[in-house]
C-alpha cells in the first residue's frame, strides 16, 4: 500500500488535531505529517483508521501508540538532529519512524520475537534506517551507550537503573511510570552521574513493560 491523496489529507487533519490538543513543537508536527502511519497496519479495515488519534492492536497482543502520545513523548525529548536515541518497545515501529524523521540516530529494542522480525523488515522496506534489537529493554544497550535521549514506550513499574547509567550527562529520558491502568509520564534529566531532575507530565495508558525475551 502506497501513499495517497486521501492519506495525505488525513495526516494533515491529524496534525491539526494534535495542535488543538497542545502539541506545539514544529519538528514533531512535521514528522507526524510525514510518516505514513497506515503502513504500520496489516489489517486493511484498521488501516482506514490509521490517522485517527487512537491506539490500535498490532501483533502479539501489543499496540501501536496513539499519535498524541507519540507526539507528546517526542516533544518532551526535544530531539536535535543527530541525537542518539534509545527506544524501549519497538512494537509497530511507528514511534521509531517519527524519531528518525526528526533526524535522530535511533536504536530500538523489542522483547517479542515475532514483532521484532516483522518490524525490522517493514522499516527496511520503508527505507527507515533504525537499528533494531531483540532483547530486554530493562538492560538497555550498554555496548552502544551513552544515549542523548531514551524513550520507554511501555508502562515501567520503576525507573530501570541501567538505562539511567546509559544516558549522557544532560541527556533526557521520558518514561510512563506505574503498574495500574494509568501511568504518570516522567521526564528525567541527567545532571551528573548521580543527580537527576524529574518532572511529571500527565497520565497515559500503556501496555506493561515486561522482562526477558518472548517467543
Ligand atoms: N513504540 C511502539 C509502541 C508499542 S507498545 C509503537 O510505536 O508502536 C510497547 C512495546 O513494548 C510492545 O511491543 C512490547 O512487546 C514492548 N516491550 C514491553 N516490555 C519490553 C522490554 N522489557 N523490552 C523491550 N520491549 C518491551
Amino acid at each position: 500500500m502506497t501513499d495517497s491523496f486521501l492519506f495525505k489529507g488525513q495526516r494533515q487533519r491529524l496534525v491539526q488535531e494534535l495542535q488543538t490538543k497542545g502539541i506545539t513543537h514544529s519538528g514533531v508536527l512535521q514528522a507526524i505529517g510525514t510518516v505514513q502511519r497506515h503502513m504500520f497496519f496489516n489489517d486493511s479495515i484498521l488501516q482506514s483508521h490509521a490517522y485517527d488519534d487512537k491506539a490500535f492492536p498490532i501483533d502479539a497482543g501489543q499496540t501501536i501508540s496513539q499519535p498524541y502520545t507519540v507526539a507528546f513523548q517526542t516533544q518532551l525529548l526535544n530531539i536535535q538532529s543527530k541525537d542518539k536515541v534509545l527506544e524501549i518497545g519497538t512494537g509497530s515501529g511507528y514511534q521509531a519512524a517519527v524519531l528518525y524523521a526528526l533526524g535522530a540516530r535511533v536504536y530500538s529494542i523489542e522483547r517479542q520475537k515475532q514483532l521484532y522480525f516483522k518490524t525490522k523488515q517493514l522499516l527496511k522496506k520503508m527505507n527507515i534506517f533504525v537499528e533494531t534489537f531483540l532483547g530486554d529493554g530493562y538492560k538497555g544497550l550498554p555496548q552502544f551507550a551513552p544515549f542523548d535521549k531514551i524513550i520507554i514506550t511501555a508502562a515501567a513499574p520503576f525507573i530501570p537503573r541501567p538505562l539511567l547509567d546509559q544516558l549522557t550527562i544532560g541527556g533526557i529520558m521520558v518514561v510512563p511510570i506505574g503498574e495500574g491502568i494509568q501511568q504518570k509520564m516522567l521526564k528525567i534529566k541527567k545532571l551528573s552521574d548521580n543527580e537527576f531532575e524529574q518532572s511529571e507530565h500527565g497520565t497515559f495508558s500503556f501496555v506493561p513493560m515486561l522482562g526477558g525475551i518472548a517467543e
